[in-house]
């Protein structure tokens, strides 16, 4: 492993060269070995230096922070100049496999751009993002990971005092769409282009000897997007901030902040405090996610074409796959969901059907799914799910005709939809439990338990069979915060 900073080496107006703030008493709480392992990081084998390397106190040789500029459309309004305003970017690492990956503290302190922030994290959400992310990883989702958390012996100030914590996160790059926008915004045509060029240089190498590179980039950021959200979509995820500063070029989901996995089937669901409209709803994820690209496309206009006219043809050919492109991915996982190897209208029709009566029952979204690969051989418990009993017993016998269509064994059929419906998720009661323990007892148990289980989602693992459970209507979480 080396670090090979290029973004660091581009201009300055990319960035603010910083060291971050060093911490009072910082205690590790949890490393990443595997990821670690995975990154070559040369790490010092004793507790007290762990925790210095990660709250920022250390630095490895070769490391040379920042903090990234970028501006960003939040909630549809645009904000010229956000940046890493509680984030420092330490380095980029360089695998032996030529594998490069960003590593960030979340959490580490001031930067230019923290307006009036104390770029600080409280320990609640470093937890949350710990769990849901590595959770994310271990579903097959594209996302950044976590490499460690730390205490940092301090208090921050909130509504309350809360213990301060830092995440140390991992991505194939932090350049998000919000990244472009800050140059656009400021007619910078120099510093899009060098961006661009980064950005296919490191992420999107086989746009670089196409005729329009910048627009085959954008062609290849709808594809990493639409199977993203499909991917989302499939498990019961809600993002809850879908701003363009937090939608990540490598296709990686970026900021745990409100998110949420939905118990109850509801395709309108919100968790997240601060999204009054419902602009960020389950339902509205794809939509939203072209409307960022649509952001993106919009400031790699002047690399299209010299002719506005002929960049705007360009540019919204590209941005009209993505809806195609979605609906692919999206009726694939759906149909796999059921059992079916191919997607097709019949099958896409029937999973339609069973979302309508898991919406009228207030199903349970994942223990549906995973129940379901028992009702190949036997459907009287599955059904027993349902208090609408008449149709969904007509769905099951439909629903054994087109399984009956399948090339393949029964077995078979249930061996893959176990491979695709996950029997745990990072529920929301149960992230909320162990972050209590952990804020108010510094009882970190159920976060290990968490991540632990989390880690085989697919598997049965009888032992954590209280975790496969929605919650009870006392233990439900109806509101997610940002946690800044
Ligand atoms: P985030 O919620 O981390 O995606 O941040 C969105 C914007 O708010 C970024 O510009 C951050 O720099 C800023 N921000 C959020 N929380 C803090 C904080 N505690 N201190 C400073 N800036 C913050
Ligand atoms: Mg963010």
């Amino acid at each position: 492993m080396i670090f090979d900073n290029t973004y660091a080496r581009l201009p300055s107006r990319f960035f603010q060269q910083i060291s971050p703030v060093v911490v009072e008493k910082p205690s590790l709480i949890r490393i990443n070995t595997p990821l670690a392992k995975e990154l070559e990081l040369p790490l010092p084998d004793n507790q007290i230096q762990l925790a210095e390397l990660f709250a920022g106190n250390m630095l490895l040789d070769g490391m040379d922070p920042i903090a990234q500029a970028y501006a960003g459309h939040q909630f549809g309004h645009f904000v010229p100049k956000l940046g890493d305003g509680r984030a420092v970017l330490l380095g980029e690492i360089l695998t032996s496999k030529d594998a490069r990956f960003d590593i960030q503290l979340k959490g580490s302190g001031p930067t230019t751009f923290s307006r009036g922030g104390d770029g600080r994290s409280p320990l609640g959400p470093v937890i949350r993002e710990y769990i849901v992310s590595e959770a994310m990883h271990a579903l097959g989702i594209p996302t950044t990971r976590a490499l460690a958390m730390v205490l940092t012996g301090e208090k921050v100030h909130r509504e309350t005092e809360l213990p301060g914590a830092i995440l140390t996160r991992i991505a194939r790059s932090f350049v998000r769409v919000g990244t472009f926008e800050f140059f656009a915004a400021r007619q910078d045509v120099d510093g899009l282009k060098q961006l661009t060029d980064f950005v296919i240089q490191r992420l999107y190498p086989e746009a670089l000897d196409t005729e329009i590179p910048a627009a085959t980039l954008l062609a290849l950021i709808c594809d990493s997007q639409a199977r993203l959200l499909a991917k989302w979509m499939s498990v019961g995820f809600i993002h809850g901030v879908m701003n363009t500063d937090n939608t990540a070029l490598s296709g990686e989901t970026i900021d745990y902040g409100p998110c949420a996995f939905m118990d109850h089937y509801d395709p309108a669901q919100v968790f997240s405090s601060i999204d009054h409209q419902g602009r960020y709803a389950y339902n509205q994820q794809p939509l939203i996610a072209q409307w960022n690209l649509g952001c993106l496309g919009g400031c790699l206009m002047p690399l299209f074409h010299a002719d506005e006219d002929a960049a705007t043809d360009i540019g919204e050919t590209v941005l009209a796959t993505f809806t195609p492109t979605f609906a692919h991915h999206y009726r694939t996982a759906m149909c796999a969901k059921i059992g079916l190897s191919k997607e097709s209208d019949d099958g896409f029709a029937h999973v339609k059907r069973l979302l309508e009566l898991m919406h009228q029952d207030h199903a349970d979204f994942t223990e549906t799914f995973r129940r379901l690969s028992g009702a190949v051989t036997e459907t009287s418990s599955f059904a027993a799910l349902f208090s609408t009993h008449p149709e969904i017993e007509h769905w099951l016998s439909d629903w054994h005709v087109l399984l009956g269509r399948e090339p393949r064994s029964k077995e078979s059929i249930i061996q893959s939809m176990r491979a695709t419906n996950p029997a745990f998720i990072p529920r929301n009661h149960q992230v909320e439990k162990a972050i209590q323990a952990a804020e108010t007892h510094g009882d970190f148990s159920k976060t290990h338990t968490l991540i632990t289980l989390l880690d085989a989602p697919f598997s049965d693992q009888p032992k954590y069979a209280e975790y496969l459970l929605p919650p009870t209507p006392s233990e439900q979480v109806k509101q997610t915060f940002c946690g800044t």
